[in-house]
């Protein structure tokens, strides 16, 4: 019998209409943190852990919370009795597998990460691709189980299928039992008797993946594509692993993207782009659009064109196509352009230098 001298409300930090979730939820915040496991070198994190244990053992109990509220002593004989208590607690908390998750009844498949570069029509309006990679695929011959046709596994004698073993731990906290994979059946649960000749008893052989990838319509560069389960094959340990794909957006000579909008750069004459015209420009997914381009059009001139950029990723529309002008200035002028030229000069009051020097020797 033990006199109780302590606040346990106080220790998990929920007051005294807490509910069993709020203190069950409570014990578990405090636990992860103050575990000595979790703690490596922390001389205080066992008594912590066992004061936090102590007091939701009480607590989460309606009978002994109720005793403890009205001021009863707590028989605590029983509560970490036995190797397990500890370990039973903490399981009954955490789940089957104990505070540090589930020993691994299987294994999963490496997670593949392949870059693909696709083109800039594909990542604007969607499209399918193909990745290649090499990763472990799953062995035709046995179809993945690792046993050689006509024979299959037959339960692990160390676990009897469970794939599990209990092992007893030596600790801060003394003795605890602990959950660990099965080393006769690397938690399995079977074992293969005759192996197959082709993977010798894994279920995968090193090959080659060939995946067919769907990119979404608007796709930023950049982006990772997450395929489950089809990554590297684990053979008969376990299930694949998934296939990242990261998309990487070729550049396009014509056009350029910013967010779902796309970017033209039109080049217009000085005469068109005083004068005005009319131009056909070209649009990312084929064919035209006609453009007006005014009189008086100023270079860096940004004409936008209504849904006629990216589509928006997982929504209806398109973003604008903006046709940014480049007014040229021509070079190389012929005698009779650069007659015209001083001649529409003198009409509007332009003093341009007599001769251009690369035509006087
Ligand atoms: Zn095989
Ligand atoms: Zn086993």
């Amino acid at each position: 019998m033990r006199q109780m001298a302590r606040d346990y409300y106080a220790d998990l930090g929920v007051d005294r209409a807490a509910s069993t979730e709020d203190i069950k939820r409570a014990f578990r915040r405090l636990a992860r943190d103050s575990h000595p496991d979790a703690n490596p070198g922390d001389p205080d994190a066992e008594a912590r852990f066992r004061r936090v244990a102590e007091a939701y053992e009480v607590l989460s109990d309606p009978g002994r919370r109720n005793a403890y509220d009205r001021g009863e002593t707590i028989d605590l004989t029983d509560l970490f009795a036995g190797m397990g208590g500890l370990d039973d607690l903490i399981r009954s908390v955490f789940g089957d597998g104990g505070f540090f998750g589930s020993a691994p009844r299987t294994m999963r498949g490496r997670d593949v990460l392949v870059a693909v570069d696709v083109d800039l029509s594909v990542a604007a309006f969607g499209g399918d691709t193909e990745v290649r990679f090499q990763a472990h695929v799953t062995c035709d011959v046995c179809g993945g189980q690792g046993s050689a046709p006509g024979t299959s596994a037959v339960t692990c004698p160390t676990c009897g299928g469970s794939g599990s073993v209990r092992v007893a731990r030596r600790g801060l906290l003394g003795t605890m039992m602990s959950v660990a994979a099965c080393s006769t059946c690397s938690g399995q649960g079977t074992v293969v008797t005759d192996p197959c000749k082709n993977c010798h008893g894994l279920g995968a052989v090193a090959g080659e993946h060939s995946v067919r990838v769907e990119i979404p319509a608007g796709v930023p560069s950049g982006t990772r594509l997450r395929l489950t389960g089809r990554g590297e094959s684990a053979g008969r340990r376990g299930g694949p692993g998934d296939l990242h794909v990261e998309v990487r957006i070729r550049s396009h000579p014509d056009f350029e993207r910013e967010g779902d909008d796309l970017l033209y750069l039109l080049r217009v004459g000085i005469a068109e782009a005083a004068l005005g015209v009319k131009v056909d420009v070209p649009l990312l997914e084929g064919g035209s659009e006609k453009l007006e381009v005014p009189p008086g059009t100023q270079p860096g001139t940004v004409f936008r064109l209504p849904g006629l950029g990216t589509a928006h990723l997982g929504r209806r529309g398109r973003g604008d196509l903006r046709v940014y002008t480049e007014v040229e200035v021509p070079t190389n002028l012929s005698v009779e352009e650069e007659e015209s030229l001083r001649a529409f000069a003198q009409l509007r009051g332009e003093s341009p230098q007599k001769a251009s020097r690369r035509r006087r020797r």
